[in-house]
């Protein structure tokens, strides 16, 4: 569950707009989850010093490193089970909530997103 890469290392990519990842990757290093001012949640990303992972790829003929800045969150249990690839957010806030129903109605999903009423 990587995302991209996109940004310096390939401009070309979907998610690119202005010279900018709309999706914000890569996301920054954090030692524990927190609640941006936004509402968005920032995961805990652990630097490579800290116990996490990092590993080099091939993508479009160059050879890249790769850290936790570019992982999309998950759970092993919903890829191993569905054998696909699940974007999992925390949703702990009303303003959360709202993206995730945005989320889930843009494009061609299948989804329908309950209105929420709080
Ligand atoms: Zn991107």
């Amino acid at each position: 569950m990587i995302h991209g890469p996109c940004g310096s290392l390939n401009n070309n990519s979907l998610c690119m707009s202005d010279g900018k990842c709309t999706k914000r990757y890569p996301r920054d290093l954090l030692a524990e989850t927190i609640t941006g001012n936004d509402g968005y949640p920032l995961y805990r990303r652990r630097f490579t010093e800290d116990g996490g992972k990092s590993i080099t790829l091939k993508v479009l003929n160059n050879i890249i490193d790769v850290d936790n800045r570019w992982v999309v969150p998950y759970s092993p249990l919903l890829l191993k089970t569905y054998n696909a690839h699940i974007n999992v957010e925390c949703c702990n806030s009303v303003k959360a909530i709202k993206y995730i129903c945005k989320y889930v109605n843009k494009g061609n999903d299948v989804w329908q997103c309950l209105e929420w009423k709080i």
